[in-house]
């Protein structure tokens, strides 16, 4: 019934503490996304500066909407893949359909959080946004 405050703001004095949550978030998207370029080996100077790009942009809309922090995974994921399509094609390929045309996954939930990539056409979830490389194994060369 005090409005004093027993476990608040004293005692963190280190600089990492000082990371506002947001910022911690939004370091975890960038981190989420970057794994799964470089496990599909697309994470070259210019796409991770489009990865930059979303997560500068997303920073404003979380800073927004602070209850929105877990879905910027996912919000960054395709912010990327968006980007990518336009310079680079479809991103990340599908790697469970063995046949027909190439296609790539999708997030799922869009807005939400702990998203996945999930093949729409196979209705499988394929990995979570950042384990990209985990579920493929990495060394998709196709001919
Ligand atoms: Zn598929």
């Amino acid at each position: 019934m005090t409005p004093s405050d027993p476990h608040g703001t004293s005692g963190d004095a280190s600089p990492a503490a000082h990371v506002s949550p947001l910022e911690q978030a939004l370091h975890a998207a960038r981190a989420l996304v970057l794994a799964d370029l470089v496990a599909r080996e697309v994470a070259e100077a210019d796409v991770v500066s489009l990865v930059e790009e979303s997560v500068a942009q997303r920073r404003w809309w979380v800073e927004q909407w602070p209850e929105g922090s877990a879905y910027l995974a996912g919000l960054v994921a395709q912010d990327v893949q968006d980007a990518l399509l336009e310079r680079y094609g479809r991103w990340p390929l599908c790697p469970v359909c063995g046949s027909g045309a190439p296609h790539a996954l999708e997030v799922e939930p869009e807005l939400g959080p702990d998203p996945h990539w999930v093949c729409t056409k196979a209705g499988v979830k394929v990995a979570a946004v950042g384990a990209l490389g985990a579920a493929t194994g990495g060394g998709a060369a196709e001919s």
